[in-house]
């Protein structure tokens, strides 16, 4: 870690905020074209992501080799991944090893929350100012500020009068935690509750989970990696990389994956008989992780077709789940499946037959108000449940919060937060107009959070560094995105979402889970192949939409 000095002035050919996957394969690359650059980052270290969610159970849901920088085969290869799906530790680990191995730390500086990122018209020059004192210069700023990196705080009642130890899971103790032989609350069922509840069940003397909305989730399958296995992938990298990179299993990974089974791939969810159907869903289950939603062509736009596969989730759920009411609750049923992301879990509903955990339906009993010492619920329960500690698995204000936290102002003065008060809107998800020479990585627009985002961070900032490629070439200083190039991408994005089953979940990809926020489908539905190719034509078309003075 190194805290260094502070900026004073000090300027730079760029600026990166945050130092996780984007910050870290951004300031390699400025490195590598002799670029100077300073990031800034609030955190003590880098990992991003991985930093900050330590809770138990943290874990990718994209297999470890799909999930890890693609521009180093020598990193590549010395790189040993140990599970299928690497643990938070070991994708840690393994960031700190990338810092180390490109001599990145010294570039950075630690705990430093930006504040402020203003744009001086006459200088054609970014002034970025830290928490820290730092005040720097630069042409070009990078947004690697994350999308899912602003833990939300819940509106619950009564929230601050708990008077024992509460914990998010975006902003674990790095000591951990030790919950043996206590009572433990944890609110919400999303993908970090998920991972954790069956850990902390293992752990605690009772676990009450609280559910406000159930989830799907399909089973991980994971299992430590057979080093012969990986030495044929890696054999490979570049094959497998590049069916990454065209969105084949959004680039999930395809541990399990040979070519034929992609002939199960249904056409329609509604077209086999029953037989066949279970079969192929059952072959899918089988395989694990994401990839079940690539079961059937036609899931994620005919709800018929969305419903018939929901109901076989549902069936599994029931199979796992013992007592018959829990799994009812259990069963996600309003809304289509994989309109909310989809869970990745390691024996998730099996941990609801222990008999230390308990399963609160909110619908049913919502949580009238935290007391001081545990969870008071109303409805038809009523009762309080006394907590020795509560575990807040609320979520983020995904893809907007971080940026929005940034007082950002470009030419003449104006605010990305005014600019983006009805939901963001932004060219490609890369650049935003009247704010040139400004890069959002895996900004709202772009696939993004649908993606193994890896991916789409690696395609960003490559875009950036062509983009700096093409200012040098025209012997330009300032890059900025069209107005009306953007306005077109905003409604093509908002196309085609509504050509998809998205917006019929009261989702985070929405902004719904945040009190007032525009509900707004943020990500490009399209997949990461046709938006790579967008951006390819874009570039051959002489960087369409961009104007370079
Ligand atoms: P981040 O890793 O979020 O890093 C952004 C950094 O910017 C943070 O360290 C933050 O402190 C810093 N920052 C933000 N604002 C400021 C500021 N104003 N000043 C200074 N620093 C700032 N994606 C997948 O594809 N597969 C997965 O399996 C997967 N698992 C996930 C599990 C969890 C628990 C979570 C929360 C997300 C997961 N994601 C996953 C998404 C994950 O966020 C991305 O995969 C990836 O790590 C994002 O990298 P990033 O560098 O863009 O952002
Ligand atoms: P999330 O999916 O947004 O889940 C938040 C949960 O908290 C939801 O169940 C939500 O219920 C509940 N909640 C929020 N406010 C509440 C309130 N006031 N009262 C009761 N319940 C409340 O957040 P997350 O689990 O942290 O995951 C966010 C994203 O991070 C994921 O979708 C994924 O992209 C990524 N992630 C990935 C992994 C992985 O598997 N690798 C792990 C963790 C996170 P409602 O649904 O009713 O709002």
């Amino acid at each position: 870690m190194t805290e260094g000095t502070r900026d004073e002035g000090a300027r730079f050919d760029a600026i990166i905020v945050g130092a996780g996957f984007a910050g870290l394969y951004m300031s390699q690359r400025l490195r590598e074209a002799g670029k100077t650059c300073r990031v800034y980052e609030t955190g003590a270290d880098v990992g991003g992501t991985w930093y900050w969610n330590r809770y138990p159970g943290a874990r990718c849901d994209a297999e470890s080799l799909a999930y890890s920088f693609s521009f180093s085969p020598e990193l590549e290869r010395e790189w040993e991944w140990s599970e299928r799906y690497a643990t938070q530790p070991e994708i840690l680990r393994y960031l700190g090893h990338v810092a180390d191995r490109f001599d990145l730390r010294r570039d950075i500086r630690f705990e430093r929350r930006v504040e402020t990122a203003h744009y001086d018209e006459a200088a054609r020059e970014w002034t970025v100012t830290t928490d820290g004192g730092d005040s720097a210069r630069a042409s070009v700023v990078v947004m690697a500020t994350g999308c899912l990196s602003v833990p939300l705080v819940p509106q619950i009642a009564g929230l601050g009068d708990f008077s024992r130890p509460h914990y998010y899971t975006g902003a674990w103790p790095h000591e951990g935690v030790d919950f043996s032989g206590q009572r433990v609350g944890v609110i919400g069922t999303g993908s970090s509750a998920i991972q954790s509840i069956p850990i902390i069940a293992e752990q605690a003397d009772q676990l009450t989970v609280f559910q406000r909305t159930p989830n799907f989730s399909v089973p991980a399958h994971n299992h430590p990696l057979d080093p012969k296995w990986v030495a044929a992938f890696k054999e490979n990298y570049r094959e497998h990389r590049r069916l990454h990179r065209l969105g084949l299993a959004s680039g999930f990974g395809d541990l399990d994956i040979e070519p034929k089974e992609f002939e199960s791939l249904l056409t329609s969810a509604l077209e086999p008989d029953e037989a066949d159907f279970e079969k192929t869903c059952e072959q899918f289950w089988q395989m694990g992780g994401a990839m079940f939603l690539r079961v059937a062509e036609d899931m994620m736009m005919n709800e018929e077709a969305n419903a018939r596969v929901a109901d076989f989730v549902h069936r599994k759920i029931r199979e796992v789940v013992k007592d018959p009411e829990t799994a009812e609750v259990l069963c996600p049923r309003s809304y289509p499946l994989g309109t909310k992301r989809l869970c990745v879990d390691i024996d998730y509903y099996a941990t609801y037959n222990r008999d230390n955990v308990r399963l609160v339906d909110l619908q049913k009993s919502p949580i009238e108000r935290i007391s001081e010492t545990g969870v008071q619920l109303g409805g038809a329960a009523g009762d309080e449940i006394e907590l020795d500690a509560l575990v807040l698995a609320t979520g983020f204000d995904a893809m907007t919060g971080a940026l929005a936290k940034i007082d950002i102002r470009g030419v003449g003065g104006g605010t990305l937060c005014d600019k983006w008060a009805a939901g963001p809107r932004a060219y490609l998800g890369f650049m935003v107009s009247d704010f040139p020479n400004l890069f959002t990585i895996t900004g709202p627009g772009s696939p993004s959070v649908l993606s193994n985002m890896v991916i789409s961070i690696e395609q960003h900032v490559d875009l950036v560094m062509d983009c700096l490629a093409e200012m040098e070439s025209r012997g330009a200083k300032v890059v900025a995105a069209d107005g009306e190039a953007e306005e077109g991408w905003v409604a093509h994005v908002n196309e085609v979402a509504s050509a998809t089953l998205m917006e019929k979940a009261g989702s985070w990809y929405l902004g719904a889970n945040v009190p007032g926020k525009p509900r707004v489908f943020m990500p490009y539905a399209a997949g990461v192949g046709v938006y790579r190719e967008v951006c390819e034509g874009v570039v051959a078309d002489g960087w369409r939409g961009f104007s370079f003075a």
